[in-house]
């Protein structure tokens, strides 16, 4: 296990040689040191999406986390498998483990197969996270409807185990063998409080506690089931905590690294994974749980697919909001607060991130005017500087006050600009912003303004040194109109496309 200590910020460099990184635990409720389990080498999974329809941008926050996270281990040295998972099947409309499955729901809904639907909503996922550099080639993405014998294999384990019993509509857990159970976010303590309530919104008698959740559920001949398997229980479909159970133990091993999710998944989903799994193996599960905090809506109600309240990333595209800089909004709070979606706050990023590329880019013009020695940057600062970096980001993913070290950064005037390229360069790195891509393409795009705008530039800087302001405005606007600004700089204007 981790070892867990108090200081909560990083320090010194571990044995290792690696830099030390703190990660908040939803197991023990404090920050503790992250220590691999293999040395070097991490094993991550993510909860995926249900596509039964499109990803929202609450949806899409909870990658962006798990990218980044992917993105902090690779750049302290270590070598990362992270998996998210594909659920095409089994997701009832409620956690009571009743209610229609979404996919078999989807489909009727869309007049569809549910083959059709997970295509489409698969790849619209896909399409998603790739315009938000999350890459999809490193990360592997199984499905639940492929993995249907390692499920039925570890159903098979928990019946031999003693912890699974089935009654007439399916075959469940019992959580009263698994003593540790609620362990995560603290239900165990609240499970029995809450088994009165617990037991008034329960309908089926059948289970031996309330709390018992599905491994197996059983087709209902008038459900008319598109997707249904045989097992040695009986025709059905798994339930839908045991896809990942399976999922994350065939790619990662029986005992991982990190596993991450939305908080929502504390509560129920996890406690489930980590009961059959654990009852399973007989092992420890994971090692660190990490959730991300909800994307919100200006009454505070939780985005959600279900409650069709949702907005994806694709009316932002509409809008003019860049996705990175939707990237770059999420970024600026830290993964465990919870985010209000505005159009307002989505607009201040855009011009943020805006800002942001053009500061980089003007310093990249200026740079490669400099002489060829300072190309590059000085191996003094950047040893400094990965240390000052590291005691942020490393400290619990801390992007806000990354986001503001950049902007620090780049006022900072001691500093050769290339060494403030090779230190934004390397945040990049870690907050997939695509900043330093984004800065050259300006600078590749300034040099090719069109010669009559470039000349309208020229005849309003002349106006203006003359103080023939109605004609430098005018100037502007027509520059502006055309599609194009005039940053003023202290080497004089830069014209750049808008
Ligand atoms: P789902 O497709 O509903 O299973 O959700 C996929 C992931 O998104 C899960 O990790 C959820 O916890 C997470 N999630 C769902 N809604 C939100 C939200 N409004 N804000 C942040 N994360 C969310
Ligand atoms: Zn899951």
């Amino acid at each position: 296990m981790a070892v867990k200590t108090d200081r909560g910020e990083p320090s010194e460099k571990s044995p290792s040689g690696r830099l030390p990184i703190f990660f908040w635990s939803a197991l023990s409720e404090t920050k503790e040191e992250f220590v691999s389990i293999k040395d070097g080498e991490v094993g991550m999974y993510d909860c995926g999406p249900t596509v039964y329809n499109y990803v929202h941008i609450g949806n899409l926050r909870s990658y962006v986390f798990a990218d980044t996270l992917r993105r902090l281990l690779e750049w302290n040295g270590y070598r990362v498998k992270q998996v998210i998972n594909i659920t095409d099947v089994g997701h009832l409309t409620s956690d009571a483990d009743i209610g229609a499955d979404k996919l078999e729901e989807g489909a009727r809904r869309e007049n569809k197969s549910v083959k059709d639907i997970v295509a489409m909503y698969t790849q619209a996922f896909f399409d998603d996270i790739e315009s938000i550099n999350i890459p999809r080639e490193k990360i592997i993405f199984p499905k639940a409807t492929e993995h249907i014998n390692e499920q039925i294999a570890l159903i098979e384990k928990l019946f031999e185990n003693g912890h699974a019993y089935k009654i007439s509509d399916g075959v469940y857990f019992d959580i009263s063998t698994f003593l540790d159970y609620g362990r995560l976010g603290g239900v165990k303590q609240t499970l029995e409080k809450n088994a009165d309530t617990n037991s008034r919104i329960e309908v089926n008698p059948e289970k031996h506690h309330p709390s018992d959740f599905a491994l197996w559920k059983f087709s209902k001949p008038e459900d008319r089931r598109e997707q249904e398997w045989p097992s040695p229980w009986g025709v059905g479909f798994p339930g839908w905590h045991i896809e990942c159970s399976a999922m994350s133990m065939k790619y990662l091993g029986e005992t991982f690294d990190i596993h991450t999710g939305g908080i929502d998944h504390i509560p129920i989903h996890h406690n489930n994974e980590i009961a059959q799994s654990e009852a399973a193996t007989g092992k420890p599960f994971v090692h660190f749980w990490l959730h991300n905090a909800f994307v919100s809506l200006i009454s505070g109600e939780k985005m959600a697919k279900s409650s069709e309240n949702f907005i994806r990333l694709r009316e932002l595209i509409e809008r003019g909001i860049n996705p990175l800089a939707f990237r770059y909004w999420l970024l600026t709070a830290h993964y465990r607060s919870q985010i209000e979606f505005s159009f307002e706050a989505l607009e201040a990023a855009e011009n943020a991130y805006k800002k942001l590329v053009r500061s980089i880019a003007l310093i990249n013009l200026k740079n490669s005017e400099e002489s060829e020695s300072k190309e590059y940057s000085e191996r003094p600062f950047e040893d400094k500087f990965k240390a000052q970096f590291a005691k942020i980001i490393n400290n619990d993913l801390n992007t806000p006050e990354s986001i503001a070290f950049i902007w620090q950064i780049l006022k900072s005037s001691n500093e050769s600009g290339a060494n403030v390229l090779s230190g934004i360069a390397q945040i990049d790195e870690v907050l997939g912003l695509g900043l330093m891509a984004n800065a050259e393409l300006l600078v590749k795009n300034i040099a090719a303004v069109p010669e009559d705008i470039k000349k309208k530039a020229e005849k309003r800087e002349a106006a203006r040194k003359i103080n023939d302001w109605t004609t430098a405005d005018l100037l502007r606007k027509e520059v502006e109109n055309a599609g194009f600004i005039i940053e003023d700089s202290a080497e004089g204007p830069i014209l750049m496309p808008n």
